[in-house]
Order: C-alpha cells, then structure tokens, then sequence
C-alpha cells in the first residue's frame, strides 16, 4: 500500500452551462448516455484465483453496528461516508471500533455531509451553524481531550481515511473525496460548478476504484420526488478524464444500485434507506490482481 501521487492533466473538463440545474442539465445529458443495469454478484460466490474482493458500503448511519446487516467476507472494505448522524467522537469510535470487528484485510472509509467534525472549515468557523445540530464545539472539546486527542480523525485508527487523497493496494488505484452539492449546508458542501470541479480535477487520471460521498448525475442520484440531485461536473471527469472500473458513492439512500455507462460500473451503496433502516444489502465487486503485483 502506498501514497499515491495527484497526476494533473492537459484534459480540462469544462463547467455545464445548466450544472445549477441538475434534473434539467440530466435532460440535455441523458440523450447521449447509455444508461445500462448491472446485475449485482452473490457475494458468497468463490474469489477467483488472483482477484481482489471491495465490498462496498455507504451511508450506514450508526445503523450496521447493531449487527441486522450481515457484511460479506472480502479482502478490502470500501466505505463511502455517512458513517455517523453528526460526526460527534463518540460516533466515529463506534464506527471505528466495528470496522476493528471485520476481518477484511483493509479498510478504506471517505467522509460524508454527516461527518461535520471532520470538515475543518465547519469545526474552525461556524460554531453557530453546528449547533442547529445539537453539536458545540465544546461537547467535541471535551470528547477528544476525553479519548486524548486533537482531531477526530486520529479515532480512525481500523482504516485507511482518504480526503481528497488516494492509495494504491496490489497496484490497484483508489481515491477518495467527500465533497457534495449544497444541501441544507451539512459538512463538505460545495458549490455547484468550479468550486466541486476543482477538487475533481485532484483526481488522477490512473484511478481505477474512485470513491465520492455524493452521486455523478444521472447514475444513482435520483431522489424520491423525481429530482436528478448529483454532481454534473462529477459525471463530466469521470467520462471525460478519469475513466475509472467503478465509480463508488452514496447520499441518495434511495437511489441505490448499480448501474454502468458501457465502461465504468457506478454503485450507489447505500446500506439506508431514506428512513434511515439498513436494510439494502453490501455489494461486492472483484478485480484482477494487474501484472507484476
Ligand atoms: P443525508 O442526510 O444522509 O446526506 O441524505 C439523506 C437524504 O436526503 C437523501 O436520501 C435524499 O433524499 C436527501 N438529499 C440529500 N442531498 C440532497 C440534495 O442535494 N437534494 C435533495 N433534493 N435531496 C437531498
Ligand atoms: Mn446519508
Ligand atoms: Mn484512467
Ligand atoms: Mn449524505
């Protein structure tokens, strides 16, 4: 396992002119989209000889510890945030105390909206905004002098935390971001348009396996009123640049599933449904192990 290293590129994915207006921007898209069902794999069926097994999951919510989700066997673990309510430490060490319960090799867990204490800008700047939330700065002050730390983040001691970073297992590329549109101004919102774009374009072009809070459009991202909520300029680097095998997400519990674009598999992994019930089963993808590993 190692670093990997962020790849900049002459390829400039272009900001959609209607990206402010994602069900009307999916319209005009759609009509150049193969939108294609995949079947999902039993996830007890034998790992092939020199294959890696993901399992995937997202959007668990506290709800998976209580132990009603059976967690298929696999060699790594893919988590693709929303693993807490509000991101409080004492949510996040129950997390991470489960994660140390599994048997997969690695685990590899991005932050969602939910995660606020892992949003640096949130916790250094907008005690107010947090309260909404029943969470004050002090309650987090005295949960990490508590457990004798400074960040959150030194609590997710049983994984492999990725923001805006990435690693490489068995020369397998994986990256990861929590970012998402503005929605009722949660943890790593951004801004429609340049501001997501800009932490799109740290993606490398190498990524195989790339993991996002939030949904492309078009992909997993449809919410129960009928609305296409995901990220346009997502779906424009991942086609555009990116090209990577899977496109791992969550955030529209209600939209999960797998779907492709005739090249990358996007699976909306949501354990939860928009009730907040864990009852949409893990799914489980394998790879083959590249040459020389
Ligand atoms: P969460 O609060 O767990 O991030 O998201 C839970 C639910 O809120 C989703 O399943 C979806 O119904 C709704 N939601 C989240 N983000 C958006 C958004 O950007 N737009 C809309 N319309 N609904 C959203
Ligand atoms: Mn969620
Ligand atoms: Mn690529
Ligand atoms: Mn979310």
């Amino acid at each position: 396992m190692k670093k990997m290293k962020t790849v900049s590129s002459d390829n400039q994915v272009q900001v959609h002119p209607f990206t402010n207006s994602s069900t009307f921007a999916w319209q005009e898209i759609r009509v150049h989209q193969k939108v294609g069902k995949v079947t999902p794999m039993d996830p007890s069926a034998p790992i092939l000889a020199d294959h890696i097994r993901f399992v995937c999951l997202s959007d668990t919510h506290l709800q998976i510890e209580k132990g009603q989700i059976k967690i298929p066997d696999g060699d790594v673990l893919l988590h693709a945030g929303d693993f807490t309510n509000t991101g409080l430490p004492i949510e996040v060490k129950t997390f991470n105390d489960f994660l140390g319960t599994l048997p997969h090799k690695l685990k590899i867990v991005i932050a969602g909206n939910h995660e606020l204490s892992f949003d640096y800008n949130l916790v250094k700047n907008d005690r107010q905004h947090l309260s909404r939330y029943g969470w004050t700065r002090s309650i987090m002050e005295t949960m990490c002098s508590e457990y004798g730390i400074t960040s959150v983040k030194e609590l997710m001691t049983n994984c492999v935390y990725l923001q805006d970073s990435g690693v490489s297992v068995c020369g397998i590329n994986i990256w990861g971001s929590p970012w998402q549109p503005v929605f009722c101004g949660w943890g790593f919102n951004l801004e429609r348009g340049q501001p997501l774009l800009d932490k799109w374009n740290l993606i490398p072009e190498s990524t195989d396996i790339l993991i996002t809070h939030g949904p492309p459009i078009g992909y997993g991202d449809r919410c129960f009123d009928g609305q296409h909520v995901g990220c346009v300029e997502l779906l424009s680097t991942v086609q555009q640049r990116v090209r990577p095998k899977y496109h791992l997400f969550g955030h529209i519990h209600e939209d999960y599933g797998m779907k492709t674009d005739g090249y990358t598999t996007f699976i909306n992994a949501s354990i939860c449904t928009v009730k907040y019930r864990p009852t949409n089963p893990p799914v489980v993808f394998d790879i083959p192990v590249p040459e020389g590993f």
